[in-house]
């Protein structure tokens, strides 16, 4: 089946799209993106993904490329035009093209490029949990802004494969977890306490995080945002990721350690279920 792309007003063949080369996007990393999952062909949490794009956004004071309703509508037709049901929709937005020059250029055209496919739920698949590896946190004091500056992750990520881990746990000097390359990292305490780093510029604030934290709270768990340490993480009773595109899916070991008792933690698999409920998806377990 042909795939068709999104490039700055037009739908092209996807293996024919492209993006001029002066892009600023392509020079300086001067753009930010969104992945919305796409499950029985509805949007999940469609409008804290498009809140979280304005955010980025503005605090890199870049001009939106399009209203939002026109965006909702270059989405779907994204979406139906490459036949997508349960999937992803990515978008990014750059600072359009100028001169290669570091300062912002006069105008204020931003590129927009929507992609879209079809995509298995991984939790499916990984209903016995996975292994997370832990690197060092390198990245800039801004990773609350979702830009495509993300060269650390990417290393830190191509480590956790080599490692035939899943994930890379982010950790400060200090040993503290940050998250993951491409999710967010929860432990549960020995004492049930749910625990996740507070959304400051030192970890993006994902929406999966956010409605995994209403949903712990409406299920009346103890959610503490809080720093904890990797130390802390690994004599966890229970610990997980969330992510767009992992849901909630439980981690069994980090490094050489199993975490618990090597299985996913029973709050962890409530979670995953209400979560799974949220997004209009079939529970691994009833897949
Ligand atoms: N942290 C980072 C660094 C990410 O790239 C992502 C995925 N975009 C997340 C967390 C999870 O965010 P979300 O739940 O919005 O997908």
């Amino acid at each position: 089946m042909s795939r068709f792309a999104y490039v700055n007003g037009r739908f092209t063949r996807h293996r024919d799209a492209a993006i001029h080369i002066e892009d600023r996007g392509y020079q300086f990393a001067d753009a930010v993106y969104e992945v919305i999952a796409i499950q029985n062909g509805s949007f999940v949490d469609e409008g804290p993904h498009l809140d979280r794009l304005d955010r980025s956004l503005g605090e890199l004071r870049m001009a939106p490329p399009v209203a939002r309703s026109a965006l909702k509508r270059i989405l779907r037709e994204t979406v139906r035009r490459n036949r997508v049901r349960d999937g992803i929709v990515y978008l990014q937005v750059s600072r359009g093209v100028a001169r290669r020059d570091h300062a912002f250029p006069a105008h204020r055209k931003s590129s927009l490029v929507v992609t879209a496919r079809s995509m298995k739920p991984k939790s499916a698949a990984l209903a016995d949990g996975v292994v997370v590896v832990t690197t060092e946190d390198i990245r800039w004091k801004r990773c609350d802004i979702k830009t495509v500056g993300l060269l650390p992750n990417v290393l830190a990520k191509q480590r956790a494969v080599e490692a035939g881990a899943y994930e890379s746990w982010m950790v400060t000097p200090d040993g503290d977890v940050t998250e993951g390359t491409s999710a967010n990292a929860w432990i549960v305490t020995a004492g049930r306490e749910v625990v996740t780093r507070p959304p400051t510029n030192a970890i993006l604030n994902g929406i999966t995080r956010r409605t995994v934290r209403a949903i712990a709270e409406r299920e009346g768990y103890a959610v503490v945002e809080r720093v904890f340490s990797l130390n802390e993480a690994r004599a966890a009773a229970e610990a997980f990721l969330t992510s767009t595109t992992s849901h909630v899916m439980p981690v069994v070991r980090i490094d050489d350690r199993p975490v618990g008792d090597g299985r996913p933690g029973p709050l962890t698999a409530a979670l995953q279920a209400d979560y799974a409920a949220h997004a209009g998806m079939a529970h691994p377990d009833t897949a």
